[in-house]
């Protein structure tokens, strides 16, 4: 207990709430990247979707979707979409939720305190979206650019009080519902005690690359790449997060015994880190490779005709406004009000078989339950 309460101070200190200074930041000359056009044949079916991919923009409000919107001349796949709502995202214990507590409401549909992954108000494990949909014989993955033990997809995986607990939580790992992970990183796992490393490697085909054809035989996968190729994109990283995104998709529906379906959790972690840090550049790049993995996510959808993809956000991250840009020049500024998360609803978009079902005003923990439901045939 005291371990938690310190870690919980710690995180505190870390991200600090309230006000600040308005900070500026712009972005000019963003090379061009298309679009996917969907075609929208299985949008807004009633048939039951067999698979659902649930895109996470950590820190992802309209703001951000916007100014990647913006730089790249008014062309994002997330804004060809139809189907589109709000979610709103307090936590059980805050008016401004942390990742957790929203990953949390997410992956298992309820409304907890913030800093608790996959536990309830009380501490007690709570089914998460894999542990309920495995008894249907569904298979799970998840891919993020944050680190496997990062408050969202730990929420999809582990039941710790605290998300500072990172050994607990990838010692949750083996005995998880997952089948696949994409995250960071290989140096970050190597710094896990000796006996979390060899139960991880027993479960699972841990990989630092997805170039051997075997590796998609694997009964049970996990690519951990290095801490650049997971990192920021300023910092070096390419294509981890579509290419795993894909990878993952492929995977998955190949691993779908006599095609019961899977579902999938992507997350785009560093829009919310480069928010924190109120780094406009960073954040928009962030973004706009994000909308790369959505576009991959509903390609797949339209060749698969059974899929349903949900994009949305935890929060919204730095109380992001845009005040001047123009598009044709690729060109946008924004200011930051806060360094920490804010209230202001998130949008979500679906595209699929029963995308209509996330239309209109809904609590993030809803969302997780509609997921449930529809995975579980309810
Ligand atoms: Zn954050």
């Amino acid at each position: 207990m005291k371990k938690n309460l310190l870690l919980t101070l710690a995180l505190a200190v870390m991200m600090p709430l309230g006000a600040q200074e308005i900070v500026k930041g712009s972005i000019e000359d963003v090379p061009r990247q298309g679009s996917y056009q969907p075609t929208f044949k299985s949008d807004g079916a009633k048939k039951k979707p067999l698979n659902i991919i649930l895109m996470i923009g950590d820190g992802t409000g309209l703001a951000q979707i916007a100014s990647g919107y913006f730089a790249n001349n008014h062309e994002l796949t997330v804004m060809n979409l139809k189907h589109m709502g709000f979610v709103t995202t307090r936590s059980a214990t805050d008016f401004t939720t942390d990742s957790s507590a929203s990953g949390t409401a997410y992956a298992c549909g309820i409304k907890t305190y913030n800093y608790a992954v996959g536990v309830d108000q009380e501490k007690k494990p709570a089914p998460n979206i894999p542990e309920v949909v495995a008894k249907k014989g569904v298979v799970s993955g998840v891919v993020s650019t944050d680190a496997l033990d990062g408050a969202t997809p730990a929420s999809f995986f582990a039941h710790q009080p605290n998300r500072g607990m990172a050994d607990e939580i990838w010692a949750d790992l083996p005995a998880s519902e997952l089948i696949f992970f994409a995250a960071g990183d290989k140096e970050r796992f190597e710094k896990r005690p000796e006996a979390t490393q060899k139960a991880v490697k027993e479960s699972f085909t841990v990989v630092d690359n997805l170039n051997d054809p075997a590796y998609a035989k694997a009964s049970r996968l996990g690519y951990l790449p290095t801490k650049v190729e997971a990192g920021y994109i300023v910092d070096g990283r390419t294509d981890f997060l579509p290419k795993s995104t894909r990878y993952a998709m492929d995977f998955l529906k190949d691993h779908s015994a006599r095609k019961r379906g899977f579902f999938l959790m992507v997350e785009g972690a560093r829009i919310d880190k480069a928010a924190h840090a109120n780094q406009f550049e960073s954040m928009v790049k962030e973004m706009l490779d994000f909308d790369k993995a959505i576009a991959e996510a509903i390609r797949f959808a339209d060749e698969d005709g059974n899929t349903l993809v949900i994009i949305s956000a935890d929060h919204e991250t730095g109380a992001l406004s845009i005040a001047d840009g123009n598009p044709a020049e690729g060109k946008v500024s924004g200011t930051y009000v806060s360094t920490w998360h804010t209230a202001i609803p998130v949008p979500i978009f679906a595209y699929g078989p029963h995308a209509q079902d996330f239309m209109g005003c809904q609590g993030n923990d809803e969302v997780g339950r509609k997921i449930m439901n529809l995975l579980t045939g309810k």
